[in-house]
């Protein structure tokens, strides 16, 4: 590995879990190096901090709007760019009258006359970037290595070209380490499953929602007449007003599994991602499941997924992890 890059690896696999800043702002730094051409002709190349600011916008956003991961060990204290992206989500829920979370690429502030609110919020995550983050990154046991030159005044990062070159040619690499210690820092504050995988897919913008028709032939064994029921207000569901609802939700689970998925009617399946079930629906669910169970085909793939379900409680154990 080249010496520069030695350096990097050093201080993103070594840096300490207080919170997760030091995670965006190297993967902004890296970012923008992979859109240096490599024919510049400067001696030194400069990255703006409010490139920067925007980019680390961008990556908590995704998280946050998807599965409201947490960034820090302290609950009762998030980090402040946390709490500013939070308060412009919930603008940005506002301004579309709906809570169905959208990729901050798509999203068009001007558009929504949100984008003052988008501005002040880039201005303070610049401020947090300027007064705890640029600087520290650069320490690791009260050694500073020397991968940028700082301006916290101006709000720059300078950079010697062969370095800036050296970054955007091991950019996967880089991307790769701090994917990887990212996830390791939000396993150690957040207990929803599948954390690597839900990384992972925001950021290859892979987060697709399947058709959960496909389990509509074990669901319909439940209701032998055929008129199949809400699991919630326990009403016959016209068949254009059918849909297949995660009890604990999509975001939390990341995963579609039978033991998991009741009929409702469309109204009712809570678009909203982070809703905490009653305890009297998980009593139902895992009733359901049972009786369930019972009318499956034994010997299939689902079969077994479903009585292990049972077996090992997920119903129980994922609601209390939910619950927190
Ligand atoms: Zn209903």
């Amino acid at each position: 590995m080249n010496d520069y890059i030695k350096q990097w690896h050093n201080l993103i696999l070594n840096c300490s879990f207080d919170n997760t800043y030091k995670m965006v702002w190297s993967k902004a730094l890296v970012e923008l190096s992979v859109n240096v051409s490599d024919e510049v002709d400067k001696d030194i190349i400069i990255f703006d901090f409010d490139d920067i600011a925007k980019l680390c916008l961008k990556y908590y956003w995704n998280q946050t709007i998807y599965f409201d991961l947490i960034q820090s060990p302290n609950l009762k204290k998030p980090p402040e760019i946390l709490n500013h992206i939070k308060s412009l989500i919930t603008h940005f829920f506002d301004a579309k009258n709906s809570v169905h979370p959208v990729r901050f690429e798509k999203i068009d502030f001007n558009r929504l006359q949100l984008i003052d609110k988008y501005e002040e919020t880039v201005k303070r995550i610049i401020t947090t970037l300027k007064k705890d983050v640029c600087w520290r990154f650069k320490i690791l046991n009260s050694n500073t290595y020397d991968i940028y030159e700082l301006d916290r005044k101006k709000g720059k990062v300078y950079f010697k070209r062969q370095d800036v070159l050296t970054l955007k040619q091991n950019s996967d690499l880089l991307f790769t380490f701090i994917n990887y210690r990212w996830t390791q820092m939000l396993e150690g504050f957040n207990y929803s499953p599948r954390i690597s995988r839900k990384v992972r897919a925001i950021d290859e913008n892979n987060i697709k929602r399947v058709s959960l028709k496909k389990f509509h032939k074990y669901l319909d064994l439940m209701f032998e007449d055929s008129k199949r029921k809400c699991f919630y207000c326990g009403e016959e569901i016209e068949d254009s007003n059918l849909s297949v609802d995660h009890v604990i939700p999509w975001s939390y689970m990341f995963s579609d599994d039978l033991w998991n998925l009741v009929y409702c009617h469309k109204e009712e399946n809570s678009e909203k991602s982070n809703r905490l079930p009653f305890e009297e629906d998980i009593i139902r669910l895992e009733n359901r499941n049972i009786a369930l169970l019972e009318r499956m085909e034994n010997a299939t793939k689902e079969y077994d997924q479903l009585q292990m379900a049972l077996e090992k409680n997920y119903v129980k154990q994922f609601w209390i992890s939910f619950k927190g």
